[in-house]
């Protein structure tokens, strides 16, 4: 037997409904604040990745998907968008025309294990607001965040949780602070914080074992290390989300798993997720440009996994109930197929078994859920009519053919 691989699913139309229905709003939001959707390749040079995403980072050192195409060159699965879109600015010359404020959304590819929220081939949806250096732009696009989660109703189901990483100045000084005080612990630390440690003593913070939550819990802060005007920048993002009246949490503790972060930090977070609670995350990225040798250029954005919203929602509409047509003998069989044609075109749904019995063309319909059947036997045809069944009611009436579509459409 053939198999999928491990951590990918199919999307059949039940899901896809309920995905489509969270990237519809995602589209709408994103028009509301002026942003354009960007696609970028689903594979791209592993150096995009590598470049951005720091040798250090979780994705780099174990989710990749690589694999050499036949002239050796090296190639990855994308494992997150802003890599790829920040190259297609940098590629696109979209450097010299800003700001740029763009969305995506797409499948993409981390070797995980697989387990509920977490899969292999998953979908994020995100957005990037590049060349904007000001605090106002972490606000708009926290509040754009914000208001995605609320068109889809989970207001009240997250939470957001904001930190500062502050400048260059301020991580030097706390990471300094921070090196003094896990050193005094490193023998006690989980292997991969040792090794952390050398590379990037902030990531430590971020660290899910055990083993190094009491170390983590007395560590530095970073509020205690800001330089003044980093202090002063996160003051003026926190003062924009209470002036939007969003609620967040600060959470000291808060650290991104890429090594490009900069300033504010955020995740919206939902206890109703398990250990897979970070429904959408994002934050500030200003020297990610020039990590990718492009022109220095200041950015801030998220990205929302598309699953995990789904697990969070609890009904999504349904689509537009279709009406069924179900013809009784030979001529009124072949006119269907042109009466269907016609209400298709006049924008009505229809769906129908094709072959069978009135009983086991009945019971379809009510098996998808139509609102309405048509009947069309020998007698009607003559008369240039149809029966409208109502499949709710159970009542009927005859409707002149040309009468149907507005009749249907009431
Ligand atoms: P986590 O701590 O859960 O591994 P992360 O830091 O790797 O998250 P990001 O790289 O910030 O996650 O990705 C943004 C969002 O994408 C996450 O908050 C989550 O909703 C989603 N996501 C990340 N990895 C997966 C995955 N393997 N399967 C499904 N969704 C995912
Ligand atoms: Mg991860």
């Amino acid at each position: 037997m053939l198999k999928p691989f491990r951590g990918t699913y199919d999307q059949l139309p039940a899901i896809t409904d309920r995905l489509d229905y969270i990237t519809g709003k995602m589209k709408h939001v994103a028009r509301l604040y002026g942003f354009g959707k960007i696609s970028t390749p689903i594979f791209e040079y592993l150096n995009v990745f590598t470049h951005s995403l720091g040798d250090t980072s979780d994705i780099v050192t174990k989710e990749m998907f690589t694999f050499e195409d036949r002239h050796g060159d090296r190639i990855a699965l994308r494992p997150e968008g802003t890599a790829g879109v920040m190259r297609a600015m940098i590629t696109n010359k979209l450097t010299q025309d800003l700001p740029q404020k763009l969305f995506y959304y797409g499948p993409m590819f981390r070797y995980e294990r697989p387990q509920k929220g977490r899969s292999r081939q998953f979908h994020q949806l995100g957005t990037e607001l590049i060349g904007d250096p000001s605090p106002q732009a972490d606000i708009e696009v926290i509040a754009m965040g914000w208001d995605l989660l609320c068109a889809l109703g989970l207001k009240d189901k997250v939470v957001l949780e904001i930190n500062t990483l502050g400048d260059t100045a301020s991580r030097d000084n706390y990471r300094k602070a921070l090196v003094d005080h896990f050193k005094q612990h490193v023998g006690d630390l989980s292997d991969e914080s040792q090794i952390r440690l050398e590379k990037n003593p902030l990531r430590i913070l971020d660290s899910k074992s055990e083993q190094d939550q009491p170390f983590i819990q007395t560590a530095p802060q970073m509020k205690d290390h800001l330089t003044d005007s980093a202090r002063a920048f996160f003051d003026e993002v926190l003062a924009g989300l209470e002036s939007l009246k969003i609620p967040y949490k600060l959470n000291s503790r808060l650290v991104r798993g890429l090594d490009y972060y900069c300033h504010t930090a955020f995740e919206f977070t939902s206890t109703h997720l398990g250990a897979q609670g970070t429904v959408l995350a994002g934050g500030r990225y200003d020297s990610l440009s020039e990590i990718m040798g492009g022109p220095a250029l200041p950015g801030v954005g998220w990205a929302a996994g598309l699953e995990r919203i789904d697990l969070l929602l609890d009904q999504t509409p349904e689509p537009a109930r279709p009406i069924s047509l179900i013809p009784i003998g030979p001529e009124a069989e072949k006119e269907s197929i042109k009466l269907a044609h016609i209400l298709r075109q006049n924008d009505i749904a229809l769906n129908s078994k094709n072959r069978g019995n009135l009983k086991s063309r009945m019971k379809y319909a009510n098996k998808i859920n139509s609102r309405a059947a048509i009947l069309m036997g020998e007698d009607e045809l003559k008369n240039q009519s149809v029966v409208v069944k109502d499949l709710d009611t159970g009542t009927q009436e005859t409707v002149p053919l040309s009468n149907l579509t507005t009749y249907l459409k009431k």
